[in-house]
């Protein structure tokens, strides 16, 4: 969940003047039927989706987005608007579902004028669940919206990328990132800890939540320790193994970085090994602790 930041109800603060911009159009009536919001994983694109359906089914909408009071606002809060679609699977979207949902907008808006069907991950479809999408996005019915959300938009196929308005949003600026992740909640969060998520607030946020025992300063500081002959890798395999992925994530962001600002190849090669041990630990049946040990022996050979 994210707590309020805004007036205009939950809208991140780096997202509001896109979502004025995009009221401002929808006002204008001239607003495009088809948006596709790309951008890396953890920066809010599914909180914009979200203020824009509500603003764009409001009765009394203003450029901030929503009135927050209406019957429609109302209903959209309460999770019952019967012209808010939301196509949402763990697995991949196949053709029925895609069918099932342009069916539900077929018919006439229920409360206000419009109607909207999100799609948040949309690079989930099957190649046959997007052709089946492209006709609605082709002639879309009447006040119809259809917003997709991807954070992988090579995976989507050409001509769904060319029936829709693109809008490849920004990571947010690491200041305004960090000063909001302050304020959400009793966390220390440095620009290291938000760099080791790829300087994504969402992701940190989540981390934090889901497991606020989890110290990355304790791994960095680990890891110094273990880079400097002080402690045991075995060890600190066997500590971090429960959180082999994240720890391997946390490597890669950090040779990543360190490339960045150096341009040193042997970082680079670094990055690459990380990214290879993410992802041999997908691998079902694993061992994470030898995995770790493997990953960290390798590290300090360099
Ligand atoms: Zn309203």
């Amino acid at each position: 969940m994210i707590p309020s930041t805004t007036a205009s109800g939950t809208l991140l603060p780096w997202m509001v003047s896109i979502q004025q911009s995009l009221m401002q159009r929808f006002l204008q009536h001239s607003l495009h039927h088809g948006l596709l919001l790309s951008g890396p994983q953890g920066i809010g694109k599914r909180n914009l989706a979200d203020e824009l359906m509500k603003g764009l089914l409001c009765l009394q909408p203003s450029s901030d987005g929503a009135c927050g009071s209406c019957q429609s606002c109302k209903l959209v809060s309460a999770g019952t608007h019967p012209d808010h679609h939301v196509l949402e699977s763990d697995k991949q979207l196949g053709v029925d579902a895609i069918r099932t949902a342009i069916g539900k907008l077929n018919s006439t808006a229920q409360i206000g004028r419009h109607k909207v069907l999100l799609i948040p991950v949309a690079d989930k479809m099957t190649e046959a669940a997007s052709n089946a999408l492209l006709k609605t996005l082709e002639e879309p019915t009447d006040n119809t919206y259809l917003i997709l959300i991807t954070c992988k938009i090579t995976s989507l196929l050409p001509t769904i990328l060319s029936r829709c308005e693109k809008l490849n949003l920004p990571m947010p600026d690491p200041e305004q990132s960090l000063s909001w992740l302050a304020s959400q909640g009793d966390f220390e969060v440095t620009g290291a800890l938000l760099l080791a998520y790829g300087n994504a607030p969402l992701r940190v946020l989540k981390a934090l939540q889901d497991d606020a025992s989890i110290s990355y300063r304790e791994f960095t500081d680990g890891l110094a320790d273990m880079l400097s002959g002080n402690a045991d890798i075995t060890t600190f395999a066997g500590k971090w193994q429960g959180n082999a992925e994240l720890v391997i994530d946390w490597c890669q962001q950090y040779y990543h970085d360190q490339y960045r600002q150096q341009l040193r190849s042997s970082d680079f090669e670094r990055y690459q090994q990380c990214i290879g041990f993410a992802k041999r630990a997908q691998h079902p049946g694993i061992n994470k602790s030898l995995l770790l040990t493997q990953l960290f022996s390798q590290l300090i050979q360099q």
